[in-house]
């Protein structure tokens, strides 16, 4: 029940006890297979009062730096009631300028342009031959002011192609229009859409919350394998955490012929009911990977799980409300990234014979190889420093990216070992991180980093300030 709960109220965070703000309808059209283009329509009842921005997030929520995809975005056009306003003019950074009265707007979004752009392909939309896959903030844009209200949004096809999205599954898949709601713009952009007779889509659990994979491949894959993976991954953090924060949850895996040498294939991304796995062709699960390939998979599922609960729903300052149009520096990355991780780890490893040995070995090989062997200048940084550092350029120099989060895993090590010893294993850095969902939950807002050690207390009765304090401090010189 309380996983429900959580689901319908994160609208709220933002809304508090103001009476509910009118709701954005967006209209997401893809009419003809093989077309490049993808057609957005924005509408809301109360005409602007004043001239407003209509922003393109270029910002990535957790993608800890920026895409530029206004660069995608043309034919932009405004509308007052039924009648078409001068065509909004361009204005600096990713913005157009809507005049005062503007109901509704209409743009177009380049998807073969930006997959052919963007070379980070978890960063891209595409269209490929009989297939379109879409994540929500390279193609939406919203209104300056309105990131809090309430999103519908209607998805349509070209005729006869199945339609998926994360906002709302639908089971079975159709081609009919398809509608969903999103508290607030966060969780519209968060959301991916799936279009087309290739998409392959499996609904691989029904409980405690249906369990979806939209999967596309240009190569070969074991989608059975890669579904058992993808479900027992899921149970194994949904145990760990306790509660099911979502209604339902997708896995999107495309499997992708690499558009150029320069093109990278292989990261991987959370959202709030999803995750996202964007492969290079060869790269998938077939009939000849060993156990390791499995071992590999399981966890890097739980992994982007894991975020679901941290950081996407208990989180440092900066990653809710979200900063769209410059990526935010935060404080925290390493609670994010780390700890997250970490809970992962923990989960997956109470599926396995030897619990504490994969523990030791993911800690191993996951984190403390990484510190050992970064650049000393990375090393001299503070964690805070090095997550700032990290907040712009965590996957494109991932020297950052990886030093803060292994710094973030083993300080989640190092806390959980304390307070199980104190505790005689009654309490666990599992109990911290639940109080945490819930504390998030209730409290609406995102943790200071002086709040956490005074949290982690509340939750397990043991002070593990010593500790924060010694990983939060350059590392030692030599380790
Ligand atoms: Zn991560």
């Amino acid at each position: 029940m309380l996983a429900i709960a959580l689901a319908v109220t994160t609208g709220a965070i933002v809304l508090g006890a103001q009476p509910p703000a009118a709701e954005v309808t967006y209209r997401f059209t893809y009419a003809t297979p093989g077309d490049d283009m993808v057609t957005i329509e924005m509408e809301w009842s109360e005409p602007l009062r004043d001239a407003a921005p209509l922003v393109m997030p270029r910002a990535i929520p957790m993608g800890y730096g920026e895409q530029h995809y206004d660069a995608f975005v043309s034919n932009v056009e405004a509308f007052a009631g039924a009648t078409a306003s001068a065509a909004p003019a361009r204005e600096e950074g990713p913005r157009w300028r809507l005049a005062a009265g503007t109901t509704r707007v209409r743009y177009r979004v380049n998807l073969r342009e930006m997959e052919r752009e963007v070379r980070a392909a978890s960063d891209a939309s595409r269209v490929r031959d009989g297939y379109l896959g879409a994540l929500g903030y390279s193609v939406f844009a919203f209104v300056d002011g309105f990131e809090a209200r309430p999103t519908l949004l209607r998805v349509e096809g070209p005729s006869g192609w199945p339609v998926f999205c994360t906002l709302s599954p639908r089971w079975p898949v159709t081609p009919d229009p398809l509608d969903g709601r999103a508290p607030n713009f966060y969780a519209l952009a968060d959301a991916q859409i799936v279009l087309g007779p290739r998409a392959q889509l499996r609904r691989l659990a029904e409980a405690p919350a249906p369990l979806y994979l939209a999967a596309y491949a240009e190569g070969e894959v074991d989608l059975d394998r890669l579904g058992t993976l993808a479900a027992t991954a899921y149970q194994r953090v949904i145990d760990y955490f306790g509660t099911v924060p979502f209604r339902h949850y997708t896995v999107h895996q495309e499997l992708l012929t690499p558009i150029s040498p320069r093109h990278e294939y292989g990261m991987s991304m959370e959202h709030l009911d999803s995750s996202t796995y964007y492969l290079a062709a060869s790269s998938g699960l077939t009939a000849r990977s060993t156990a390791d390939d499995d071992a590999r998979v399981l966890y890097n599922f739980a992994h982007h799980i894991a975020h679901a609960w941290v950081p996407k729903r208990a989180y440092g300052i900066g990653y809710f409300p979200f900063q769209w149009e410059l990526a935010p520096v935060l404080d925290s990355i390493w609670f994010a990234e780390g700890f997250g991780q970490y809970a992962a780890i923990v989960a997956v490893g109470a599926g396995m014979p030897d619990p504490a040995a994969y523990r030791q070995r993911m800690l191993e090989r996951r984190f403390r190889a990484n510190v050992t062997s970064a650049p000393d200048f990375l090393k001299r940084l503070t964690l805070v420093d090095l997550s700032r550092v990290a907040s712009t350029r965590y996957a494109e120099d991932f020297r950052t990216g990886r030093l803060v989060f292994s710094r973030g895993g083993l300080m989640a090590a190092a806390l959980d070992e304390r307070i199980q010893a104190e505790t005689k294993g009654a309490k666990s850095l599992r109990d911290a991180l639940r109080f945490l969902v819930v504390w998030s939950e209730r409290e609406r807002r995102a943790f200071r980093n002086e709040e956490l050690p005074w949290l982690i207390e509340e939750a397990t009765g043991v002070d593990t300030r010593a500790i924060m304090d010694e990983w939060m401090a350059p590392v030692p010189v030599g380790k």
